[in-house]
């Protein structure tokens, strides 16, 4: 790989497994990474070597995104209500969106994630249509808008290419026909899905564009029959791409797909052949022991979203168990009630410790690779997450000297890792390279000068 040669000295980095190193001298070849080495003093850098005060870590992914979620941020917060009157309130935002609108929403959106450090996205896509479920004249174009989005605030994306056919599951089992909103999900069918999809005009790797990858999804056993599923599933094997899926979010979902097929929602998915190692559902809260087994035999990941899942009231998944039970974690933001992968990280080990009364499930390092190389992972991006040779060259800076982190971390490389992931937020992440590239410097987003306007420009219009 060739490209424009640029050196970093980390006065700390942890690489993405192992232990904290100091004075890591790391070279990048254009958007690859070619040398990292430890160690290496003040004195002795080449000349032009950028200085990182802090602690360096790979990019964090987040592995679940529904970008125009971020408008309902602090507006659904008064009463009480469940998830699914927060859902009503959703489909009123879906129902304005327009291509347009949306590029400038998730823009913004992707602009506020990669100040927090996200360096990739996935963002699990199901408004395709135009108003009625009319298509627009490209088909894809909510999916484009959100591809220029992502390379418009520098980050990389992975496109989750949403089937979503039907609109829910009663609670006796009856499949619910399309609210008039939902219309504007739905391809009909999944081959008119998959024909759609076919469209994107991705190469046979899933590559869209540099920054940006092509997967599948299932919404959720509520919204994809188990019957049409196969077509979805045969386009991720054709592609080697990720297919991701909502699972057992609330246990509402489960007592209708029990009603409706005599099976759990892992079980359906399973029937599906939807389960397996680039297979990834999200929330996995309310389980069986049965369904943790199967998820964990069949090496797929759990996508956590413990923010979201607190704000819904979804309850809190069986981390430690679907971990131990073979199944590799990542972090989403999904809602974008709080943008802030570092805490998505920590509230997987806090929600543990409520629910057991016990601490010490998850050590900062295996929720820092959850954020990192398994996010990526995820996503179709095995490339990226490690900060090592041959690598996407993705650093995210941490500074150690903020309110919050000042003290401990400052003092040891031991704790720094710690303390970044027990009690760093967002507002700490002080610079991001994505790619090679600088995408955020001294926390300002250099692709996105002013990301508060942006967002309130965006979303203001949404809600009036
Ligand atoms: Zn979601």
């Amino acid at each position: 790989m060739t490209g424009e040669i640029r050196r970093w000295h980390a006065e700390l980095a942890w690489l993405g497994a192992g232990q904290v190193q100091a004075g890591v001298l790391i070279e990048a070849a254009g958007p690859v990474l070619r040398t990292v080495t430890p160690g290496v003093a003040p004195g002795a850098l080449p000349p032009g070597t950028q200085r990182l005060a802090g602690l360096t870590l790979p990019g964090l992914a987040n592995a679940h995104s529904h970008a125009f979620h971020r408008a309902l941020r602090g507006v659904t917060e008064q009463g009480q209500g469940t998830f699914w009157t927060w859902r009503e309130r959703m489909y009123q935002v879906a129902g304005r969106l327009t291509p347009d609108s949306y590029l400038a929403l998730a823009r913004a959106v992707y602009a506020e994630m990669a100040l927090a450090g996200v360096t990739c996205v996935g963002e699990f896509h199901y408004l395709h249509h135009g108003p009625g479920g009319v298509p627009y004249a490209d088909p894809n174009e909510m999916g484009r808008a959100l591809l220029a989005a992502a390379a418009q605030a520098g980050l990389r994306i992975t496109l989750l290419d949403t089937c979503y056919l039907s609109g829910g599951l009663a609670s006796d089992g009856r499949v619910e026909p399309l609210a008039p909103v939902q219309r504007r999900f739905s391809d009909r069918t999944a081959e008119r899905w998959a024909e759609r999809v076919a469209a994107l005009g991705c190469d046979e790797h899933g590559v869209l564009a540099p920054h940006a990858r092509a997967g599948a999804a299932i919404h959720s056993v509520r919204a994809v029959p188990p019957d049409q599923m196969h077509p979805v599933v045969a386009w991720s094997h054709g592609f080697g791409a990720p297919l991701h899926a909502h699972l057992s979010e609330q246990p509402a979902e489960n007592e209708a797909s029990v009603a409706a097929y005599g099976l759990t929602p892992a079980q359906v998915l399973d029937g599906a052949g939807a389960l397996g190692p680039r297979s990834t559902v999200v929330h996995a809260t309310h389980l069986t022991r049965q369904d943790i087994e199967l998820l964990g035999g069949s090496r797929s990941c759990a996508c956590l979203c413990p923010s979201t899942e607190a704000f819904l009231a979804d309850g809190i998944g069986p981390a430690a168990a679907l971990a131990a039970a073979g199944c590799p974690l990542s972090l989403g933001s999904d809602s974008h009630a709080v943008v802030d992968l570092l805490m998505e990280a920590r509230l997987v080990e806090l929600g543990e410790r409520l629910h057991s009364g016990e601490r010490g499930h998850f050590g900062a390092a295996a929720l820092a690779a959850a954020a990192c190389g398994a996010g990526h992972a995820c996503l179709g991006w095995p490339e990226a997450g490690e900060v090592v040779p041959g690598a996407v060259a993705d650093l995210v800076t941490v500074r150690l000297d903020t309110p919050r982190l000042a003290g401990a971390a400052t003092a040891s490389a031991a704790s720094a890792l710690a303390s970044v992931i027990f009690a760093g937020t967002a507002a700490d992440v002080s610079g991001v390279v994505i790619g090679g590239r600088d995408v955020v410097r001294d926390g300002q987003h250099l692709l996105v000068p002013d990301v508060p306007a942006a967002l309130s420009a965006a979303i203001r219009p949404l809600l009036s």
